[in-house]
């Protein structure tokens, strides 16, 4: 894994390794964790309706088991370390789903900027789906949608276009 405490940011060489089968998220989105520090802390785990995410204790990395999963994004809502987000290949587009805890949000069919982990524009994408918060400990849950495949590796938040 890269040094991604000194760089304060994962590269996808580090994720890439336990990423679900484009198979896996073809059905239906499928939750993927970039959640690597040993805290104490499982809302995710809690949240989860179909028991997919595991952790050893309450200090270990969560896992997820792709077959388990529903793709509900209650797990994206509550993790306070906007650590998780939802794959999907929907047709021929491919979409992410991700914690959004800015405003104003944007709306469904706005063209948005992609970017990276590192804050990076890295293309633009069409908003899918807004999912508003009920309560203001949860993020709410933006989808985009985009062509290009390798961008699901990348896309981790996005940017709202001025007029
Ligand atoms: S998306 Fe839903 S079903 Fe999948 S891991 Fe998260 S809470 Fe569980
Ligand atoms: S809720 Fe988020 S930060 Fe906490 S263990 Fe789960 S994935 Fe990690």
């Amino acid at each position: 894994m890269s040094n991604y405490l000194e760089k304060g940011y994962l590269e996808v060489s580090d994720i890439i390794h336990s990423f679900p089968s484009e198979d896996e998220f073809s059905v239906h989105p499928v939750a993927i964790s970039e959640c690597v520090q040993e805290i104490p802390c499982n809302p995710c785990v809690s949240s989860c309706p179909t028991k997919a995410i595991t952790m050893e204790d309450i200090s270990s990395i969560p896992i997820i088991n792709y077959k388990q999963c529903i793709g509900c994004g209650k797990c994206v809502q509550v993790c306070p370390g906007l650590a998780l987000f939802l794959v999907f290949k929907n047709k021929d587009s491919y979409e992410i789903t991700l914690p959004y805890e800015m405003l104003p949000l944007p709306k469904v069919l706005d063209e948005v900027y992609l970017l990276d982990r590192t804050g990076k524009r890295v293309g633009t994408g069409i908003v899918k789906r807004v999912k508003q918060v009920e309560k203001n400990t949860y993020s709410s849950l933006i989808t985009v949608s985009f062509k290009e495949k390798s961008l699901i590796y990348e896309v981790r938040n996005i940017g709202v276009k001025n007029g």
